[in-house]
């Protein structure tokens, strides 16, 4: 192993490093893209399927699970798309915010099974909050590029107009009608200057399932629906889909950590 960055304490190398940070692009100060590429060929995945990417620091992996949201068809040429909200206090995102395109790390799986059914042709109500929104965009991009889209009622849930990711991917999907999407996404700070001038919907996402349901006629029959993110919101709005007759096998979760848990903090 080659000595540590003495600022980062990140190894610039390790023997379990086996990928490369290879692209990044920030959305905002604590949301970005980042575009990691396995040293070999690509691991076929499912869309919805996560990846687990970690760095050595101070001689020990520090790694969390990701969501992928790239299309499986292009995670060979541009790497693993990942879409990451840096968590204050967490224990790896501040790392991975350190790390300057080009670094190595550690990339392991794909595991998980918050996959689409294979052949189920009902509206999806895509349900996220924050960067819950990304095993969908990977669902959709693998759909689209097979000339099969599904038809999509999407739902994401921010604080910040400014967090709302995927946003001209999932506009103009909606504008040029070459996805059938329904984009929706819900500001929940309304009192906040960031917000000023937003003109879309207010409220935590899961307050919106309801009525989304009942303007756009999404019953059990014509609808199945899948939810990722933060797991309240997820509980929360399974609830609401079960009092709206919603069978649980008709509703999929994947929750980003589990209820009530806070970040570690670092030291
Ligand atoms: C299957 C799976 C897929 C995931 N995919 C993604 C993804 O695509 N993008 C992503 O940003 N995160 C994702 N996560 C969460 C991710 O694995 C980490 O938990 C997160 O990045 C925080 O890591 P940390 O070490 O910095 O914080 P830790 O020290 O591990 O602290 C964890 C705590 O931070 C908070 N937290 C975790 N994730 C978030 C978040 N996204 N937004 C706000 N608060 C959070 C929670 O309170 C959680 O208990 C996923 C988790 C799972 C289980």
């Amino acid at each position: 192993m080659t000595d540590p960055d003495r600022a980062t304490g990140i190894a610039a190398d390790a023997p379990q490093y086996n990928a490369t940070l290879v692209k990044r692009v920030d959305e905002s100060p604590s949301l970005a893209y980042f575009f990691i590429k396995l040293d070999g060929d690509a691991t076929p995945y499912e869309p919805g399927q996560y990846m687990t990417i970690g760095v050595v620091e101070n001689g020990k992996m520090v790694q969390r699970p990701y969501s992928v949201a790239s299309d499986p068809g292009t995670a060979g040429a541009d790497g693993y798309e990942m879409y990451i909200r840096l968590v204050q206090g967490g224990q790896f995102t501040p790392l991975l915010w350190e790390l300057p395109v080009g670094h190595r790390m550690r990339m392991i799986g794909p595991k998980g099974k918050f996959v689409l059914d294979p052949d189920d042709d009902r509206t999806h109500i895509f349900i996220s909050s924050g960067t819950g929104n990304a095993p969908f965009v990977a669902m959709m991009r693998k759909l689209l590029r097979e000339g099969r889209p599904r038809k999509a009622v999407f739902l994401n849930g921010v604080s910040y107009v400014q967090d709302i990711g995927y946003r001209p991917l999932l506009e103009g999907w909606q504008a040029s009608g070459e996805y059938p999407v329904t984009f929706i996404p819900s500001v929940s700070r309304p009192n906040a200057a960031e917000n000023a001038g937003w003109t879309g919907r207010w409220g935590r996402v899961e307050s919106i399932v309801g009525p989304v349901c009942e303007e756009l006629g999404l019953t059990p029959d014509n609808a199945i629906a899948y939810i990722c993110g933060n797991p309240d919101m997820i509980l929360s709005a399974e609830q609401t889909l079960l009092g709206r007759g919603f069978p649980e096998a008709q509703v999929k979760k994947e929750l980003y950590w589990p209820q009530g848990k806070e970040p570690k903090g670092r030291g």
